[in-house]
């Protein structure tokens, strides 16, 4: 680890399937209570990620709100009986008198006019606005007006409960070690299902639709569909999801199984940013040689630092802690394999990334009994040594213990058992452990940590460790 910054780092989320975002001119027709809009020689209506987005021209000659438009600040303000909307060019964040609120899609500049969201303006103004996507028709229902005459239209034209811009928003997603990780901003509450014949899990998400980021970073078509590759995971053949339903508004998200399985529903982080974790991990009826708690069995989960992008610490000759850190915990999860007692599980087992926040969830999560990181140190080039931390007090008498064999397992200078403050160790609720084996900063650290022989006498070292401490023979 470099020092506290490594363990600190904001990263993104792991992109599957680079692809650009998708915008399609469609030949739409602008219907408003059932009249269609002349719209001009050079309207162009455009579905961009699924959002359909209008010139702003049309919504000043034909819905009669007054638009405005500031060149230099490229500010677009729509304005309707005291209501103001600001937006912005390229700017997702949009306000609405005093609110902020957050679009599916920013306006766009065209050759000769703005493209903007019709949905959200015509919402935001009582519109209820419906997309037609067989039709490519846009329909904007004015709202019903208290008449002298007994009322007029049909009496269903209410302006719809819900706006776009309430939405929690689906950022991305991704599927390692039987688990899927799904982020989003702004909050939802997941209805979670298993279906027989053939087996999946149904997850779905109410009042969310899919952020203007998730298109950049995952497939989705234009409808607003897309899958997700899985390889490496005998129980899970795919992972689908689409915006399933517009009222009211629900991402879907389908695990497409080879066999049953159970499942933990795991909900970490705020309204900025939030992960959802459904974890097929969960004990299974039919297995119960995995089931937690099961006959007294231990679960520890080991987390070896890093993964993909993130290197961790770059070593004296170029080599990554990333690396070192997996091909201990791998050797140390095969050893303990062999126990009776313990059950592990890890939280990467290949160059993977994970969040620091969804390495502590998915211990807490299974409510495991010991959670160790495994790390590798940087310094000055004389630096060298051996340390174990803990964060919280509960901590310290494992800490204590894992030292004891490590130190005898490196063969380096003591550094000792110390405090330090790392997310991981902080935020899980059992005994919880880092260790830095080395210093890959120094030659004769470096050198020594990359040898198969240092890799299993720490496995080793660390099995020892766990067992006395958990009190088994
Ligand atoms: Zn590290």
């Amino acid at each position: 680890m470099k020092k506290l910054g490594c363990m600190l780092l904001v990263l993104l989320f792991v992109w599957f399937i680079p692809q650009t975002g998708h915008a399609a001119a469609v030949n739409s027709k602008i219907v408003l209570d059932g009249k269609e809009l002349k719209a001009g020689q050079n309207t162009q209506v455009e579905n961009v990620n699924g959002t359909v987005m209008v010139p702003l021209r049309m919504i000043a000659e034909n819905l009669g709100y007054k638009v405005g438009w500031n060149q230099q600040s490229k500010t677009i303000t729509i304005e309707q009986e005291g209501k103001i909307v600001r937006l912005a060019v390229n700017q997702t964040a949009a306000s609405v008198d005093d609110k902020t609120l957050i679009l599916t899609e920013a306006p766009v500049l065209r050759t000769d006019t703005t493209l903007v969201p019709i949905r959200f303006i015509g919402e935001q103004f009582g519109l209820t606005v419906n997309w037609d996507n067989t039709a490519k028709i846009v329909d904007l229902i004015t709202p019903e007006i208290p008449a002298d005459n007994g009322g007029a239209g049909t009496g269903e034209a209410t302006p719809s409960e819900e706006t776009t811009s309430n939405l929690a928003l689906v950022n991305g997603l991704s599927f390692n070690e039987n688990r899927l990780s799904i982020a989003i901003s702004g909050n939802t509450d997941p209805a979670v299902s298993k279906i027989t014949g053939p087996n999946r899990i149904v997850i779905d998400l109410p009042n969310t639709t899919f952020s203007d980021l998730f298109g950049t970073g995952q497939l989705l078509s234009p409808d607003l569909n897309g899958s997700l590759a899985v390889t490496g995971h005998p129980d899970v053949s795919g992972v689908r999801y689409s915006l399933y339903n517009t009222s009211p508004y629900t991402v879907r998200f389908v695990i497409d199984l080879n066999s049953a399985k159970n499942y933990n529903v795991n909900i970490s982080g705020d309204d900025s940013s939030r992960l959802i974790v459904i974890d097929l991990n969960a004990a299974n009826p039919a297995d119960t040689t995995t089931q937690p708690g099961n006959s007294g069995r231990k679960q520890v989960v080991l987390d070896a630092g890093h993964g993909a992008k993130d290197s961790g610490a770059v070593g004296v000759t170029g080599k990554y802690e990333k690396n070192v850190n997996l091909a201990i915990v791998l050797k140390a999860a095969a050893l303990l394999k062999q126990e009776n007692n313990i059950d592990v599980v890890l939280t990467r087992s290949d160059d993977t990334f994970l969040e620091l926040k969804e390495r502590a969830a998915i211990a807490n999560n299974l409510q495991a009994d010991l959670f160790i990181s495994v790390h590798s140190n940087s310094g000055s080039t004389a630096a060298s040594g051996t340390e174990t931390y803990y964060q919280r007090e509960s901590s310290k008498a494992f800490a204590a213990v894992m030292h004891k064999y490590l130190v005898q397992a490196t063969g380096l200078s003591d550094r000792g058992v110390r405090y330090g403050n790392f997310h991981v160790i902080r935020e899980t609720k059992m005994p919880a452990v880092l260790l830095e084996i080395g210093y890959l900063s120094n030659k004769k650290d470096e050198a020594l940590l990359f040898t198969e022989e240092l890799q299993n006498k720490v496995a080793a070292s660390m099995v020892k460790g766990i067992k006395e401490y958990l009190g088994l023979k």
